[in-house]
């Protein structure tokens, strides 16, 4: 199943894609698509609803993160070795983890704001893994099964606050808007295989990157079973899973980095796509 939030920021109701395409409306069915909607009883009980009886949302509202109330939102840093390359850095022997503020989350198409003074915002495609059953010191093997889905993020980074002011990454991970999650969230029934997913981001038009989940250092599997033995991760946790080569920083022979007006555009096989324009600060 493809699960959407739409309408305006904040009063997003739960909504899916049928198999044609179609947005139709959740809310008669369940009251939002949260903590208490991403277990696979509850997940199920939606997927048994006859979805051509449910309403066709008309027009083309906003949509929202497709998953309300997060309450952690975990990154992986280097976690392909082709960008790790890029970066100058050497492939990590552990996964690399920092946190983005949940209030950066909004909508996949929602504008990204640069944050006051910024002159290294980037972009960066991921994957991201949805938690739908608490995981506390999960096994590898057992680790997808407490996955609700997946979905496309893009993983906005202001590179002078990450790199450049301090000893860790969060200070240039969490402004608001650097964390577009979405359109949908993507059952994991539907995604056989994480470790198989082609992945393309674009800067007005322009590919930056081509990549594949396929290179990634750590798995899903190893990133949530690692996770869990340092953190109780809850339903609604968003892990996002790191980022293929072509980041503005890596760029040959100066990095580029994004400024107002410009137009990002990135993608995951079967996860969907997002556009953000790229607007000036504003408190
Ligand atoms: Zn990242």
């Amino acid at each position: 199943m493809k699960l959407v939030r739409y309408g305006n920021p904040g009063a997003e109701k739960p909504g899916l894609i049928d198999a044609q395409g179609v947005l139709r409306d959740l809310s008669k069915a369940v009251k939002d698509i949260g903590p208490d909607q991403l277990s696979d009883e509850a997940l199920a009980k939606i997927a048994q609803l006859d979805t051509a009886k449910l309403p066709a949302v008309k027009g083309s509202p906003r949509l929202g993160c497709p998953v309300n109330g997060v309450r952690k939102f975990i990154a992986i840093g280097l976690n392909y070795s082709d960008h790790a390359a890029e970066s100058n850095m050497p492939i990590p022997a552990e996964p690399i983890v920092f946190m983005k503020a949940t209030s950066c989350i909004q909508g996949p198409n929602d504008p990204v704001m640069l944050p006051k003074g910024s002159k290294k915002t980037d972009w960066e495609v991921e994957l991201g893994v949805v938690i739908g059953k608490r995981a506390r010191y999960v096994s590898q093997k057992e680790a997808l099964s407490h996955v609700a889905g997946y979905c496309t993020i893009d993983d906005v980074s202001e590179r002078e606050y990450q790199l450049e002011r301090g000893s860790q990454w969060d200070k240039g991970k969490g402004c608001d808007t650097f964390g577009p999650i979405g359109p949908w969230l993507v059952t994991r029934d539907e995604i056989t295989n994480p470790q198989k997913l082609a992945m393309w981001l674009d800067v007005n038009g322009v590919r930056m990157q081509t990549g594949n989940t396929k290179t990634m250092i750590f798995s899903v599997a190893k990133i949530v079973s690692y996770l869990s033995q340092f953190m109780t991760l809850e339903p609604g946790d968003v892990i996002t899973t790191g980022t293929p080569p072509g980041v503005g920083l890596g760029m040959k022979p100066n990095p580029v980095f994004l400024k107002k007006g410009d137009v990002v555009t990135l993608g995951i096989e079967g996860l969907g796509e997002q556009r953000q324009e790229v607007v000036a600060f504003k408190l």
